[in-house]
């Protein structure tokens, strides 16, 4: 794999589901890019396998999430924090 880094938002949507974490709001294929993928540690590189760092956020909720602290850049694509 050329760029596995790529490929934890699929599988954390595949382990997770297609449901917001925090707010319980449920996508599907239509909407699904509205579902982002938190690192619950903050560490964008830190992507386990079995997904337990993983969390899956709508963009509100990942939003809201982010700016408690620093003010998050996901949707840039430069960090997915
Ligand atoms: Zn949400
Ligand atoms: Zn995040």
């Amino acid at each position: 794999m050329s760029a596995p880094a790529s490929n934890y938002r699929e599988r954390s949507l595949a382990i997770h589901g297609l449901i917001c974490a925090k707010c319980a709001r449920e996508f599907d294929a239509s909407n699904r890019h509205l579902l982002t993928v938190h690192h619950k540690d903050g560490n964008d590189a830190n992507n386990p396998p079995d997904g337990s760092n993983w969390e899956n956020l709508c963009v509100y909720c990942h939003e809201a999430e982010h700016s408690r602290g620093r003010l998050g850049d996901y949707s840039t694509g430069r960090r997915k924090g």
